[in-house]
């Protein structure tokens, strides 16, 4: 991936932030590179069947960066080997292993995994406590430095540092209580990695090899502490909602604390920390990152569909059953369409379920379906780049508009001569 401006921040109010560009394993994050969606692996590291399986499928969403937990020997063990499997299934998506307390004995141990690793992230609240702490963050940051990986320095609002927000709380009751706890420890958090940072700097490693990021599971705690960090530092910046919650919740929550900070230009890299339903698909995570970027204008993934929310002129379900399934099918789709159709992912399509809004939504659309509403004569009109293209009849209308938009797309993104080389080969 190169680095290349996101068009999108050229109509947004805010200019986007330019931090310092870091090499994710190829995958560049942060300068003004596009905003990087990442997820994490919910398998036991160990299990290399199931790690592999849901890297793979993480990636095949759309992740394009991946972190796993290094919790022990065994997951350590596994890391190169989850590498190898991987990249003999050709893909080569970065792997970022997840450290905490005994990070710094697991890549000594383990140089097969610090070598297989795209980076390191730790968290400072995390590497050890009192004298062994900076001994230990220094040991992670030494391997990183030899091993030429970058490292995030991930805080995280539930594992803060205690040393330094107790040395905060101190000095502003000092002070007498100039500022609330819950604006001191914002400052711990962010203080916490703008001086870790500083530190792993003082020990060598490079400006462009640090990641910040800065957890919490507060919507306006977000929004605070990455403006404030932003605004201290020019390090690229990961978010995330940490604990953000499952569903719904999860799903609102991350999307307006990340959103107001795009907005702001600030983010290089989002995930959404969704808790998934039990059996879930861990792969939502990623669709809603992308999602949140492509909803914004940041970056497009996958062709859009808009579909009207249905109403007392709707009483069939003909509509949301197309619209539902010509989403899933684009989506389903891309990962073959994006090398066969390059382009592709720019399409609209417009399913609309009647007269009022439909013709017109779907003259917007690169190609749209007006469905019949209670009352109307059963006849879909068929728009395609503003023009009406044919009128569709009869209990093949989804099948037959699914159709239309498969020839739409054949003829509009044709084929790349790169790919059909490649796959002769
Ligand atoms: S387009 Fe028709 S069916 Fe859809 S919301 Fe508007 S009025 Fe209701």
């Amino acid at each position: 991936m190169t680095a290349e401006i996101s068009s999108g921040y050229f109509s947004s109010p805010f200019p986007r932030r330019r931090s310092v560009a870091v090499d994710v394993g190829g995958v560049i994050v942060g300068g003004l590179a596009p905003v990087v969606v990442q997820s994490m692996t919910n398998t036991d590291t160990a299990d290399v069947d199931a790690t592999v399986a849901q890297v793979a499928a993480l990636h095949q969403a759309g992740s394009e960066i991946v972190r796993v937990t290094v919790d022990r020997d065994e997951s350590a063990a596994a890391v190169p080997r989850i590498r190898e499997r991987l990249e003999r299934l050709g893909i080569y998506v970065p792997l970022v292993g997840d450290f905490h307390y005994i990070g710094h004995k697991l890549l000594a141990d383990h140089p097969a995994c610090a070598e297989a690793l795209a980076k390191y992230r730790i968290n400072p609240g995390n590497v050890g406590f009192r004298e062994k702490k900076d001994r230990q963050f220094a040991a992670i940051i030494e391997t990183a430095i030899r091993h030429d990986k970058p490292v995030r320095i991930g805080v995280n609002w539930g594992s803060l540092d205690q040393e330094l927000l107790t040395r905060l709380m101190n000095e502003n009751q000092d002070r007498g209580f100039l500022l609330t706890a819950q604006e001191v420890t914002r400052e711990a958090i962010v203080q916490s990695a703008l001086l870790s940072a500083e530190l792993a700097e003082e020990i060598g490693l490079p400006r462009h090899h640090i990641i910040l990021s800065a957890k919490v599971s507060q919507v306006q705690d977000l929004i605070a502490v990455y403006t404030e960090l932003a605004s201290r530092s020019d390090h690229a910046l990961h978010l995330g909602l940490t604990e953000a919650g499952m569903g719904t919740k999860g799903i609102v929550a991350s999307s307006a604390a990340m959103g107001v900070l795009l907005q702001q230009g600030i983010g290089d890299t989002i995930r959404i920390s969704l808790t998934p339903e039990p059996g879930g698909d861990r792969t939502r995570e990623v669709q809603v990152a992308q999602e949140l970027l492509q909803t914004m204008g940041f970056r497009q993934f996958v062709p859009v569909v808009a579909a009207c929310p249905g109403c007392g002129r709707t009483t069939s379900t003909v509509f949301q059953e197309l619209a539902q399934k010509i989403e899933s099918d684009l989506r389903r789709n891309m990962p073959v369409w994006r090398e066969k159709y390059p382009g592709v992912e720019t399409l609209k399509v417009a399913v609309m379920g009647c007269i009022v809004n439909g013709p017109g939504e779907s003259k917007h659309a690169d190609i749209g379906i007006s469905l019949p509403g209670t009352g109307e004569l059963p006849a879909a009109p068929v728009f395609a780049d503003g023009k009406k293209v044919a009128t569709l009849r009869g209990t093949r209308i989804a099948e037959e508009f699914e159709r239309m938009v498969a020839d739409y797309i054949e003829r509009r993104f044709g084929r790349s001569e790169a790919f059909d080389k490649a796959a002769a080969e």
